[in-house]
């Protein structure tokens, strides 16, 4: 650390130089998160200083963290909905099994999770010391609901279903994994990080959320297609007495008990993410999904044309393809089997697309 400071503006200059070596959103189509919408960026200027951590000192702020909760627990059929914003995906599943451990305290435990889960899972399962039983696809890369039930034993806390899974974008049988759930009696934690913020607004909406009555809890990130500031996810549950199963006490803190993981937690994404679902309303998202499905469509159909198969037909916006190569210039991604994975987040345009094509086009030739 340098002995006398610097002004300002030297400073700044010097990080926006740094700024300057990350790529810009326009050539990305390997990534979940995405710009993030201008009416978000205003929410979290406003709100830069507030701590969610201390509700009591940001009342305000700590109400509209509730408004957000209220609004999803709404869109997912459950107005009654408890839960949190969490710093994302990861802290929402960690969450999600450390309450489906502490509801069902056995010996070691395991839970049954989809060979296509996110790695966040390992985390989760390694910090918690619960076995992983991983539950293999079918061919259309969805989740084989008898072969998770076959996993169930009396060690069992509890199974995961994916809605947007990251690597193929597939949306598992959440209704039959539901039935599951409640024929054993066990905790059934959706993880809609991706897809909790696509499906809803799709023509024919997949069934995944609480109007199932064997899910009990979802995660969702607004920081990814809920086009928000990072950090912003949410764990919902069915009510607050499921959170309360994490409280520990807090003694110098505003509130007394606390059932998150972070301790400071942002206020300004969370003002962001909720900015966003009142700025655009269901209106405003199904066209923001419908325009990412119809680029998803346009993709693979210019690259079918182009002889590039896809690897898998997607339930939300997310193009794989059996080819180990991309066209120069392009950021994507390859999956564990070593597909091209292009996500078609609101940032990549109907023109992005076509660009994408042309490229490919020379490149494959
Ligand atoms: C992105 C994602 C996660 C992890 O979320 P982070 O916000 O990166 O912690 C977990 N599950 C799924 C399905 C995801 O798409």
């Amino acid at each position: 650390m340098r002995e006398c400071g610097l002004p300002g503006d030297e400073v700044l200059a010097a990080l926006g130089a740094k700024k300057e070596e990350d790529l810009t959103y326009s050539t990305i189509l390997s990534s979940m998160c995405t710009l993030p919408h201008p009416v978000a960026v205003r929410a979290h200027v406003l709100f830069m200083e507030t701590n969610l951590g201390d509700p009591g000192l940001f009342p305000g702020t700590a109400a509209i963290e509730r408004q957000l909760i209220a609004t999803l627990g709404e869109l997912y059929h459950h107005p009654g909905a408890a839960g949190y914003a969490s710093s994302g995906g990861t802290e929402s599943n960690i969450q999600a099994l450390r309450i489906a451990k502490s509801s069902r305290p056995v010996d070691r435990p395991n839970v049954v999770i989809p060979a296509s889960s996110h790695f966040s899972f390992e985390k989760a399962c390694g910090m918690l010391g619960i076995e992983i039983r991983t539950a293999p696809l079918d061919e259309e890369l969805r989740v084989d609901v008898d072969r998770a039930r076959e996993l169930i034993d009396d060690r069992t806390i509890g199974i995961v279903g994916v809605v947007g899974t990251t690597e193929y974008g597939m949306v598992d049988p959440i209704r039959e994994l539901a039935g599951v759930a409640t024929e054993y009696d066990l905790f059934l934690h959706v993880d809609a990080a991706f897809g909790g913020l696509v499906v809803p607004f799709l023509p024919e909406p997949i069934p995944f959320d609480f109007a199932l009555p064997g899910v009990s809890s979802i995660a969702v990130d607004p920081h990814k297609m809920g086009m928000s500031t990072i950090p912003a996810g949410c764990l919902l549950v069915r009510d607050q007495a499921v959170l309360d199963l994490l409280n520990v006490d807090t003694p110098y803190l505003t509130v007394k008990q606390e059932y998150t993981l972070g301790g400071t937690r942002p206020g300004a994404s969370v003002a962001g993410a909720l900015a966003v679902l009142e700025h655009l309303g269901r209106e405003g998202f199904r066209a923001v999904v419908a325009g990412c499905m119809e680029n998803t469509r346009r993709l693979i159909e210019g690259l079918e044309a182009l002889g590039i198969g896809r690897a898998a037909t997607p339930d939300v916006n997310v193009a794989t393809f059996r080819t180990r190569e991309a066209p120069p210039g392009w950021r994507v991604s390859f999956t564990r089997k070593g597909d091209m994975r292009c996500v078609l987040m609101p940032h990549v345009t109907a023109d992005t697309v076509e660009q994408f094509l042309v490229d490919a086009e020379r490149y494959y030739a």
